[in-house]
């Protein structure tokens, strides 16, 4: 033991001497210069000192002070400067993948070195990390995953949480989690970090820790809501039917065409239409006004509108629009590249940031352009806290962000865009004015504002919570409800409950909420457990490749798309997949012919030709490599011999496991003389999205569907489904392991009475063994 100390602490004054050499480099000191103008930089030493003396520590400072690219760098220098280089171990957790792969890109060359020497990355299935790595950014998920195997962080010596003000469900959970942990590990360093303010519900919550505030500047900015930019292009507003969906030509030409109104009528024109609105978390009277703004009244034409407005009049510097996501990205992109200023390279830069882009695209979104090209950058609300873009000046806010929401009461998710908090949208602002005096365009009215939350409520209180309780039970910290009531903010218990009894309904949960073997294979696929048991199943039955795929394609946004303008030949060209009364068989033919045009370089044209994304296509393809190395980690599939597709094939078993994965989302089909109607029993009478194939069918030969998703908007909407047989829901609805019988026999019996036959309830009971 005394060779090993002797070898780290030789170690460590070489670590030591590398790291001196660097900086006093000439390229190093450059590094210096610009690291000691961040605000971050003149805390250090009482952030330092305050580290040493405190086992949790919470930062808080405006977006683009330094806390993410400083503070863990400063940590580890001093740790090297102390001669503790070899024996630290520092890790900083993200909310997603691309800030943890980008910050230590940064930080690593900001110590002149390359990625995986002391400074390294971990995401899923992805990472950058050597024998010296010191200090790990990795994903929250990561850490959490790490727990599991090595509960008391051995070795760690400090762990800092980023991006707490977000109030990520992961990062919730990982909070109770380290506070357990802080008694049994007396040496253990904890640091949060924040973006906004209100750092004293983390500090009492860690019994009055110490805040230090980093305090920024930022230039004035000037906002204007949507009535002043309508005012100023001259237009009318008239909610219901003028300022129209996304992608319709109307706005651009009243625009041109409208006359000049007043802004006092113009506001009250607003305010009309906000009278009447039911919008979950507001009061009565806002939820109906603001149910009226859906995402969709933006319109892309007055983004292109305000952007070409802004390159043509307005002075330099680059313009950041915030959008809800990926999807509505991607629509705008290509509609601005095909605008004769803005899809101009020698004139635009044109570029996005979401969670989901090309290590090579984040690089260009941090350099500045040449002298006469507008930087543009489209961004989810990942630009809000995680990223800084230095060269910002205008910012045009849409002001809704995607998010996930969950009806506890009816047990029902729903995702949609919806409006962000006061905080986000002074977020948002504030990223014009670093530079600069900036300017924020707000595509949203005054009184919608003012109707916003002041904070975002956390995730915890508004996803479904399976994958929380199951990642619970696997990290083994005891009875669920015990655990969650110690959160920062608990759930509902209604929605820990529901989700309690999910689990044991598809068998991940024994009765006496203990993780199953089904449960436990569950914890190592990163996707929601009825996927997981999909997947599962699949590799079982040795059917895996078409339940790759429809796996997969549930994980992505929508492969089929329905422009608004050729929604019936879209629908078409989706029916033409279908043969059988099914959309997660219409998935797998789709990309089936995807991956033979794909052969032939021709992917592209077979997407235009058959209203398919690209994009998606390509993500399924990756995705499925992934899940499928997963598989293979389980050892439930030998992939030396194949068996695991031998009956891949056969559309009918891949039925059956789609059942298997899908139940309990199941509705009864109800003919009548020229439709059907579908009912669940939760929810009586649903309907189906109309891009799902058995919606253009008169009749469905079966009589049930098994759907992975509903969404409740005015009435409860499934998303896509796949007919079952009585026979395949008798022997694929459920789970039958022996714990969890009661349960399913719960769920079912009420099918039973509700919408079965009477012969078939009897032959179910039978097989059963209960007659
Ligand atoms: P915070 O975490 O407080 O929001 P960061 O540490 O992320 O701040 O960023 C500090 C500064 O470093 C910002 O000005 C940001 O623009 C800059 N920066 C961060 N990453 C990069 C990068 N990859 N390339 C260039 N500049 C970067
Ligand atoms: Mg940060």
């Amino acid at each position: 033991n005394a060779g090993m100390e002797k070898l780290l602490w030789r170690r460590s004054l070489q670590l030591r001497d590398k790291q001196q050499a660097w900086q006093e480099s000439c390229e190093g000191r450059k590094v210096m210069e610009l690291r000691r103008s961040l605000p971050a930089y003149k805390e250090k030493d009482a952030l330092l000192a305050a580290i040493s003396q405190n086992q949790v520590v919470i930062i808080s400072g405006q977006t683009g002070c330094g806390k993410t690219t400083q503070i863990p760098q400063f940590i580890l220098e001093s740790e090297i400067e102390a001669v503790r280089g070899a024996v630290c171990s520092i890790i900083c957790t993200q909310p997603r993948r691309i800030s943890a792969m980008s910050v230590s890109d940064r930080v690593a060359s900001e110590r002149g070195e390359k990625l995986g020497d002391s400074v390294g990355y971990k995401v899923r299935l992805e990472g950058m990390k050597g024998r010296d790595t010191r200090l790990l950014f990795c994903t929250t998920g990561i850490l959490l995953r790490r727990l599991l195997v090595d509960g008391n962080l051995k070795g760690v010596t400090h762990v800092i949480v980023d991006e707490i003000h977000e109030r990520g469900m992961n990062e919730d959970f990982l909070l109770i989690v380290l506070k357990d942990l802080l008694p049994r590990r007396p040496e253990l360093r904890l640091i949060l970090m924040s973006a906004t303010l209100d750092s004293e519900l983390f500090s009492s919550y860690f019994g009055r820790a110490q805040i230090i505030h980093v305090p920024g500047f930022t230039y004035p900015v000037q906002t204007h809501f949507l009535e002043d930019i309508l005012e100023s292009t001259g237009c009318r507003l008239n909610p219901y039917n003028q300022i129209d969906d996304y992608g319709q030509e109307k706005m651009w030409k009243m625009s041109k065409q409208a006359p000049r109104k007043r802004k006092s009528q113009i506001a009250s024109v607003v305010e009309d239409a906000l009278k009447a609105a039911d919008f979950k978390g507001y009061s009565p009277q806002t939820q109906e006004s603001l149910a009226c703004w859906n995402p969709d009244c933006i319109g892309f034409n007055l983004i292109e509108y305000l952007l070409c407005n802004i390159c043509e009049n307005k002075r330099p510097g680059a313009i950041l629009v915030f959008m809800t996501g990926w999807d509505d990205i991607n629509s705008l992109k290509e509609k601005l590249h095909a605008n004769p200023l803005l899809g101009d390279p020698r004139r635009v830069l044109l570029l996005a940031c979401h969670g989901s882009m090309a290590s090579s695209e984040q690089r260009l979104i941090f350099d500045e352009p040449e002298d006469g090209v507008r930087k543009i950058v489209l961004a989810t609300n990942i630009a809000e806290t995680s990223i800084t873009i230095n060269d910002v000046v205008f910012v045009l806010d849409c002001g809704k962000a995607k998010e996930t929401s969950y009806d506890a009461l009816n047990n029902t998710p729903c995702l949609l865009p919806s409006w962000i908090s006061k905080v986000s949208a002074q977020q948002r602002r504030g990223r014009a004015g670093r530079v600069q005096p900036g300017e924020c365009y707000r595509l949203y009215p005054r009184c919608v504002y003012d109707a916003f939350a002041e904070y975002q409520l956390p995730e915890i209180l508004r996803t479904p919570l399976q994958s929380l309780c199951l990642q619970i039970k696997s990290l083994k910290l005891g009875s669920i409800s015990e655990f969650l009531s110690r959160a920062l903010q608990s759930p509902e218990l209604l929605a820990v409950k529901n989700a309690i009894e999910y689990l044991k309904i598809i068998g991940a949960l024994d009765e006496n909420e203990n993780l199953t073997i089904l449960g436990r294979y569950l914890t190592m696929l990163p996707v929601e457990p009825k996927l997981g048991k999909m997947l599962l199943v699949g590799a079982i039955f040795n059917c895996l490749d078409p339940v790759l795929t429809i796996v997969s394609g549930l994980s992505v946004r929508d492969p089929f798309l329905t422009p608004f303008d050729k929604k019936d030949l879209a629908e078409a060209a989706k029916s033409q997949f279908s043969r059988d009364h099914s959309d997660h068989l219409a998935l797998v033919r789709a990309y089936e012919g995807w991956k033979v045009a794909e052969r032939d370089f021709a992917g592209y044209e077979y997407c235009w030709k058959n209203f398919l994304s690209a994009q998606s296509m390509k993500a399924i393809d990756s995705l499925r490599k992934e899940f499928f190395s997963l598989l293979r980690d389980t050892d439930l599939i030998d992939a030396n011999t194949a068996t695991y597709n031998v009956w891949s094939y056969d559309e009918h078993l891949v039925r059956a496991v789609i059942c298997y994965g899908l139940y309990p989302g199941i509705c009864s089909v109800v003919h009548n003389e020229k439709s059907f109607s579908l009912k669940t029993m939760e929810d009586g009478q649903v309907l189906l999205y109309s891009n799902s194939v058995n919606a253009r069918e008169s009749k469905i030969p079966y009589p049930w569907l098994v759907f992975n998703e509903k969404i409740k908007v005015n009435s409860v909407f499934l998303r896509d489904s796949t007919a079952v047989s009585d026979s395949v829901l008798l022997l694929f609805g459920g789970s039958f392991s022996k714990g969890d019988i009661d349960g399913h026999l719960k769920m079912f019996g009420g099918y039973l009475e509700f919408f079965m036959k009477p012969a078939v309830a009897e032959m179910y009971q039978c097989l059963r063994g209960e007659l």
